[in-house]
């Protein structure tokens, strides 16, 4: 029986299979220290919790009208971004979806003709290419490796650009880099495609988790004319804690996220009611909890950057955002792998390192940066110590 093309050409997620392997070792009774998370290790803040549970109390689990997001949901979003990002959206201009991913498939789906063509700057996001794809359109990959400092110039922007261009990809601070690009750089970017017929989609879902007092932007803010072409993604996965209550966000021009509600209206339906009560409270109540987080990232982050570049052969350029350290540790491939290793170095790297010294790492291959691998520090300070000691003693050994 026919598995149709556009599926059967999925890449499994290499993010995933790192994790399942680690989880396999685990469950053979084998200490590993694990640093694959793409999730906050902290519990959903209990203000949030008891405003899903009231949801559940009073009764609040039919269909919700309309299905692309409640209307008291839209409108907190929308004031949540005025706040944090100085943007200003109708609550008509929000939709909510099943988590940010999903609002991403579907502003791809909703944008891209077959054969158009996305900008993507590597590193990047693992779903992006394949949200491409799934749209019948073609990935333009811009290499941003750490020497640039991950980040893409004006000029590479420039250069990509073809009469197919149809969409820009832009996430900062990143996943997997942890960088974050300031004001002046996005001005300068926004520059380059502002008044073309390119849709700039801003994945800032780590838009909270900014360290060093870096001074950024929400992209859309850098110019006066960019709210008509720009989408803005959130979600209250990475700031919130709350990865399994699936609550995303998008915010832009009132036609395209209409078609993104059409689009949801007859695949997902509305959003687990529940869980967009709780986003409520998440974007309107009390700050602290989240202020609070964010402390111990920082406190871990600036740990993990500095045992990771005191390691011989590894290098990391500074993330100041997120919650992920990408250092490149091509500089010890020889020496681990040997000569005549074929395929992604980065994978082969983190297999061995996860069979001989029991840590976790994602390989950099999986977002497009096959020097690099990703480390999270979503995970508490023990298990950062343990597990850099293990790695530090694999590479000197
Ligand atoms: C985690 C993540 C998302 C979306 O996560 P959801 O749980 O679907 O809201 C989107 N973009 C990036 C870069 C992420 O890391």
């Amino acid at each position: 029986m026919q598995i149709s093309k556009r599926v059967a050409g999925i890449r499994p997620s290499m993010t995933l299979a790192v994790s399942a392997k680690a989880k396999a070792m685990k469950a053979q009774g084998i200490d590993v220290v694990g640093f694959g998370a793409g999730e906050p290790d902290f519990r959903t803040p209990e203000h949030i919790c008891e405003a899903g549970i009231k949801a559940i109390k009073d009764g609040r689990h039919g269909y919700i009208v309309p299905s692309s997001g409640l209307p008291d949901l839209k409108a907190a979003v929308a004031a949540y971004l005025k706040r944090a990002s100085g943007l200003t959206y109708e609550p008509a201009q929000v939709l909510i979806g099943c988590g940010g991913k999903h609002t991403l498939y579907e502003a791809f789906l909703s944008a891209l003709e077959p054969g158009d063509e996305a900008i993507l700057p590597a590193p990047y996001w693992v779903s992006y290419p394949e949200m491409i794809r799934l749209a019948d359109a073609r990935e333009v990959i811009l290499q941003a490796g750490a020497s640039q400092g991950f980040k893409i110039t004006p000029k590479q922007l420039a250069d990509a650009i073809t009469p197919r261009t149809r969409v820009f990809v832009l996430n900062s601070p990143s996943n997997p880099t942890g960088v974050v690009y300031t004001c002046a750089e996005l001005r300068a970017l926004a520059d380059v495609v502002a008044g073309k017929d390119i849709w700039v989609f801003s994945d800032e879902i780590y838009n909270e988790l900014v360290y060093e007092g870096v001074d950024t932007c929400s992209f859309a803010a850098v110019r006066d004319d960019l709210m008509k072409q720009t989408v803005t993604f959130g979600g209250a996965s990475k700031s919130w804690a709350m990865t399994g209550w699936r609550i995303g966000w998008a915010a832009g021009p009132a036609d395209l996220i209409k078609a993104m509600g059409n689009l949801q209206d007859q695949s997902t339906s509305n959003p687990t009611s529940i869980s967009q009560y709780a986003a409520i409270a998440a974007v309107s109540g009390p700050t602290e909890p989240l202020a609070k987080m964010k402390v111990e990232f920082d406190r871990r982050r600036i740990y993990m950057i500095d045992r990771l570049n005191a390691m011989p052969g590894v290098k990391c350029v500074r993330p100041r955002g997120a919650f992920y350290c990408f250092p490149d540790v091509s500089g010890t491939f020889d020496r681990v792998l040997g000569s005549g290793v074929t395929g992604p170095r980065s994978a082969a790297w983190s297999a061995k390192v996860l069979e001989e010294a029991k840590v976790a790492v994602v390989p950099g291959g999986a977002f497009g940066d096959d020097n690099c691998v990703r480390l999270s520090f979503a995970t508490s300070m023990a298990q950062i110590e343990k597990g850099l000691d293990r790695l530090e003693k694999f590479l000197k050994g």
